[in-house]
């Protein structure tokens, strides 16, 4: 028993091939050379934390649904409590690049996403959430559409027709999924 153990052992490891290295569709791409991808069916559970002052739900919502509106045909984010990404309004901000309008971060294990933690400076910044500031203000919609890419695994792109463009001016507005967005959710998911 004990030596049929070892040999299996032994054939699982010489069996093991690194997967191929994925083409990668402007996702964030692992140390094994894949795509960063999350561990769940979709819809992927959102939760708005309690520190998000309701006046931004709307304009959450809208981000949430410009998602659910073009990928496919499923939903892509549920808002839920029992969460696996949660969106926090910072009021105080002490991180090093002091230009950011917000961060997300997420966590995985080699290319599997399991959390993401979106967090809104609200220190530093002040938001549009409809029509009405959108020229001086960051236009909040755009933000979260942007984030919500981020959760999703997307990495920045030099493309003016994408939500991951890197920079959002105050009253820029990108609420919209580009193109070349909707192309790379459906390489990646
Ligand atoms: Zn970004």
């Amino acid at each position: 028993m004990k030596y049929l153990l070892v040999t299996s052992l032994f054939i699982l490891t010489s069996c093991y091939r690194p997967p191929p290295s994925q083409q990668s569709c402007n996702f964030v791409i692992s140390k094994d050379s894949q795509r960063l991808h999350w561990n769940k069916e979709f819809p992927i559970k959102l939760h708005i934390d309690d520190s998000v002052p309701e006046i931004a739900y709307p304009a959450i919502n809208r981000a949430v649904m410009a998602f659910n509106d073009v990928i496919k045909d499923h939903q892509v984010f549920v808002f839920a409590d029992d969460s696996y990404a949660t969106i926090y309004w910072r009021n105080t901000w002490n991180r090093a690049i002091p230009n950011e309008e917000a961060v997300t971060t997420l966590n995985f294990i080699g290319s599997e996403i399991y959390k993401a933690t979106i967090e809104v400076d609200a220190y530093n910044f002040s938001f549009n959430y409809d029509y009405t500031d959108v020229f001086i203000k960051v236009d909040l919609e755009s933000l979260m559409i942007h984030e919500l890419g981020h959760v999703l695994g997307l990495a920045h792109i030099n493309s003016s027709g994408s939500v991951m463009y890197p920079t959002l001016n105050s009253g820029e507005i990108r609420r919209e999924l580009g193109i070349v967005d909707i192309n790379d959710l459906e390489c990646g998911y």
